[in-house]
């Protein structure tokens, strides 16, 4: 028997692929951050709503497979509100739909950075602030994911490390930037998502 510490979805996960495990879960409910809870016969998902992507189509036929019926496919259109104007995300893929000053600050602060970068010139950066100019340089920086990812984290970006973004594939920080022409706004794809139809979030910790 292994025990695995923590019901969360890597928990369950993990714990789904043991022959024999036992998950230790220190809340009344499995599901982590992504739990729902029920009120007054409203369902609410006190971390955030949650979609299920992977890149990896085993994993989206992993979720598929728990969820059966109770799945909601949606071809993600996430907008970022900038300026009175909408903006495809992420942004550093709808450049194009920004006010001309602000996408030749983006485009110049990116080719800068990048330049900087190849000549070997960018010095190495400590924290996630420093990464996003390092990575990104100062105009997709100050329009967006620094006042972004501050937000979303309630954290200074100069107090964050910045280890996860490398590793994760994680969007939040956007960590893959400009795999498209980034000056026209150029369409990423928009991968199929998909999210549990009923108990939004609840549903997939405890499929099994
Ligand atoms: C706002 C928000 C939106 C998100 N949106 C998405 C999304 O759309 N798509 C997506 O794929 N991901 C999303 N994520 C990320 C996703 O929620 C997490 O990656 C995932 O839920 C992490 O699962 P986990 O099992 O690693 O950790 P957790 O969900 O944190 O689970 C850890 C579990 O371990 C338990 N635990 C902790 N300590 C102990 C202990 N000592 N003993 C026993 N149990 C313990 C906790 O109670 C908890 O249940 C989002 C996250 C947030 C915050």
């Amino acid at each position: 028997m292994i025990g695995v510490l923590g019901g969360g979805l890597s928990g369950l996960a993990l714990a789904s692929r043991l022959p024999d495990a036992e998950v230790l879960e220190a809340a009344e409910r499995p599901g982590g951050l992504c739990r729902s809870v029920s009120f007054e016969g409203f369902t609410f998902d006190p971390h955030g709503s949650h979609i299920l992507f992977s890149r990896d189509p085993r994993a989206m036929g992993f979720y598929e497979a728990l969820l059966g019926e109770n799945v909601c496919r949606r071809r993600r259109n996430t907008k970022v509100f900038y300026k009175g104007r909408y903006v495809k995300y992420p942004f550093e893929n709808g450049l194009g739909e920004l006010p001309p000053e602000d996408n030749l600050a983006c485009l110049l602060g990116y080719v800068t950075a990048y330049a900087a970068r190849k000549a070997g010139t960018a010095p190495r950066p400590t924290n996630l602030r420093e990464w996003m100019y390092h990575r990104f340089g100062k105009g997709i920086t100050e329009c967006y994911l620094l006042p972004y990812n501050e937000k979303i984290w309630k954290a200074p970006a100069a107090e964050m490390g910045f280890d996860w973004v490398r590793r994760s594939g994680n969007t939040t920080a956007s960590s893959r930037p400009c795999r498209f022409p980034i000056s026209y706004g150029a369409s990423p794809t928009r991968p199929r998502r998909c999210a549990p139809r009923r108990t939004p979030c609840s549903t997939a910790p405890s499929s099994r």
